[in-house]
């Protein structure tokens, strides 16, 4: 059997690699079984690297960022998962000669701190995105967005890693942006960075928002429980939250999974739910919205892991 730890000390540090790696302890769902290999990836260059080994020993692979819309098979992921979330992590800013201010980001930059990192220069823009649990990469392939902005709005460039090795950039026309989407999706690519056009603003204004938005999603969201924030998508002219209610989707639980008493378009997880009871309550949930009212709830969160039938 090929030795993937092995093969990829040749380009990562040994204490970066591990093997049977609980995944539940690396999403805010906190479930999922083991990968078999796991690493923290800490430069564009190490994942290129890690990649291309990867891809001549015929290994399965996935990056992820803080697992903060993701559900992981509790029978784990065979393969080598790649995790940028921390320690790939980088800010820069610099102003153009038309005054215009730009904040660059590793992928594995955590959204809270580069919204932080924008207040603390007086750049507008991103206070949407410091409640939001996850990383520029994951939020640029998520396209996420929240209180009416969304990633795409402030979009000046991203440089993504194609699944052959080469490094391409492309503007946000570029990105194929859509609700919830954008072209890495389907792609295969990897966001390795993005440049942000930021505005200057008024930092007490910035800390105002952020904090105002900070208290809405305290009164609104179940943050006491792991979550993955909205399970499913908003179907066009519905609010998913709403149609689940008006199901009686409202608290359904499977095992310690649980449709939140707060807010239904969120699936909790009271203690110790499983990915099994995520997903058999998800369908659930959708066979009942469907039934009342006609409308097909498709999942926001992504897979990992999953085999046939699964979902
Ligand atoms: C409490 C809570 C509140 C939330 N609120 C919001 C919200 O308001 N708005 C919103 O949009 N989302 C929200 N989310 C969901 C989530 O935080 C976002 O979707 C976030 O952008 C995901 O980033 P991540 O780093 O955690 O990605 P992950 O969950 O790690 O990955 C998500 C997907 O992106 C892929 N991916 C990760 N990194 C990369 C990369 N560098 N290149 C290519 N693909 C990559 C993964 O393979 C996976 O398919 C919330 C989640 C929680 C738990």
């Amino acid at each position: 059997m090929t030795d993937i730890p092995h093969i990829l000390e040749e380009v990562i540090p040994a204490d970066r690699i591990s093997r049977d790696e609980p995944m539940s302890a690396h999403t805010t769902m906190r479930v999922g079984g083991a990968a078999d290999v796991f690493v923290r990836i800490a430069s564009a260059g190490e994942l290129g690297e890690a990649i291309r080994l990867l891809r001549s020993a015929g290994e399965a692979y996935v990056v992820v960022g803080r697992g903060s819309n993701l559900i992981v098979s509790d029978r784990g992921y065979r393969g080598t998962v790649l995790c940028t979330s921390g320690s790939f992590a980088g800010i820069s800013c610099r102003e153009s000669e038309d005054g215009k201010v730009y904040l660059k980001a590793d992928a594995g930059t955590l959204l809270g701190a580069l919204a932080s990192y924008a207040c603390e220069r007086e750049l507008t823009g991103l206070e949407f995105a410091a409640g939001i649990p996850g990383t520029v990469g994951g939020a640029v392939r998520m396209n996420a967005g929240a209180y009416g902005s969304e990633t795409a709005d402030l979009v000046a460039s991203v440089s993504l890693l194609s699944p052959d090795g080469s490094l391409t950039a492309t503007d946000a026309a570029g990105m194929d942006f859509a609700y919830r989407h954008s072209r890495v999706s389907e792609s295969g690519e990897i966001v390795t960075d993005c440049t942000f056009v930021m505005t200057r603003g008024d930092r007490q204004a910035i800390i105002a928002r952020m904090e105002e938005l900070a208290k809405a999603r305290r009164d609104k969201q179940p943050l006491e429980y792991p979550s993955s924030g909205s399970t499913w998508k908003r179907p066009e002219g519905h609010f998913a939250a709403k149609l689940l209610e008006e199901a009686g989707c409202k608290g359904l639980r499977v095992g310690d999974a649980q449709i939140s008493e707060k807010h239904s378009g969120f699936i909790i997880n009271r203690g110790s739910a499983t990915a099994s009871d995520i997903l058999k309550l998800m369908r659930m949930a959708e066979d009942r919205v469907f039934e009342a009212s006609g409308v097909r709830l498709t999942p926001e969160v992504e897979f990992i892991g999953m085999e046939g039938d699964d979902r």
